[in-house]
């Protein structure tokens, strides 16, 4: 199948090596694209600049490169864009789908243990949503997405179907901080946008954000992409995959010298299925893959069989 107009992207925080989890996600990523003949992006998000290290950039474009995941065009890097951000945080506030908030540490944490007194939700809700800015010109602020207040915002999730919020779950969360940088919310909105990408693969850890990022794209009157949220993987045992279970890191792979092919072949397996299909090329991959059949389920990652796999490369 070609569909010039898929753009997929691999956005991975530089703080640490990659991942297994990372890998699969930017494999999947991959595939979906250039199996339609669509483009692949890599975004490096190092806003959190005490995190994020070169070494740690250097290390997850290795381990892209060693797994034959090349992506279109530069890396983008997410800090160099924050003007960018800025900007559209500033056209927000302009539209009035924004507004600056004055309000201090010491009067959020007073709203929060109020609310918990009362037994009301701590959600943060400002009380500077409708006040006029103009009377508070030199004080500092940050600025703040206005959430909706009633109804609820759903998730067409490819994976995990339609997920619904209510819209009272979600606070007037923060877009600018008071030094003018963006929040991670606000820049990976605009980042996707402005990069063209039409489908978001990633963990479902993020399925709680995706909420929160649509009041971005609403706000701006921009496309929504198709979102798929695909389970974290587990350990054989069931639980949250840790470094008992085995190796984490791609890079421990190639270091015991693990036939790429092999891992490759078990990643794509890792939560997607094709029939009984176990083995398979990088073409019938290519050819296969799609989001329906991502399981909803945690994937399970099991060393052993990953072994096997890799023997028979
Ligand atoms: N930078 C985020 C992470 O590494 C991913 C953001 C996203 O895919 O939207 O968890």
């Amino acid at each position: 199948m070609t569909d010039h107009q898929v753009v997929t992207r691999f956005a991975p925080s530089p703080t640490g090596f990659l991942h297994i989890g990372g890998a699969r996600t930017a494999l999947f990523n991959w595939l979906y694209a250039r199996g339609r003949g669509g483009r692949f992006l890599l975004r490096i998000e190092d806003t959190d600049r005490a995190r994020s290290t070169p070494e740690a950039t250097q290390a997850i474009r290795d381990g892209l490169a060693w797994l034959g995941l090349d992506h279109d065009g530069d890396a983008v890097s997410q800090a160099d864009r924050a003007p960018r951000h800025a900007e559209i945080a500033h056209q927000m506030l302009a539209a009035g789908t924004a507004f600056k908030c004055f309000a201090t540490q010491e009067e959020i944490a007073a709203f929060r243990e109020a609310a918990k007194a009362e037994g009301r939700s701590s959600l943060y809700r400002s009380p500077w949503r409708d006040a006029d800015p103009a009377d508070h010109p030199d004080a500092p602020f940050v600025v703040r997405l206005k959430a909706p207040i009633e109804g609820e915002t759903v998730i067409a999730d490819r994976v995990q179907g339609d997920v619904t919020m209510r819209n009272d779950q979600l606070d007037d969360m923060v877009i600018l901080r008071s030094d003018g940088t963006p929040t991670y919310m606000l820049a990976v909105v605009v980042d996707d946008h402005d990069m063209g990408v039409t489908h978001v693969i990633r963990g479902d850890d993020h399925l709680v954000n995706a909420a929160r990022q649509m009041l971005v794209y609403r706000a701006m009157g921009w496309d929504v992409p198709v979102w798929a949220h695909i389970p974290l993987i587990h350990g054989p045992d069931g639980k949250k995959l840790s470094k008992r279970h085995g190796a984490l890191g791609v890079e421990e792979y190639r270091a015991m010298g693990y036939p790429v092919e092999g891992l490759r072949n078990y990643l794509t397996r890792l939560g997607w299925s094709h029939g009984d299909d176990e083995v398979f090329t990088t073409e019938q991959a290519l050819e296969w893959f799609d989001l329906d059949g991502i399981g909803k389920a945690p994937a399970r990652f099991d060393f052993k069989k990953l072994e096997n796999v890799s023997g028979q490369h």
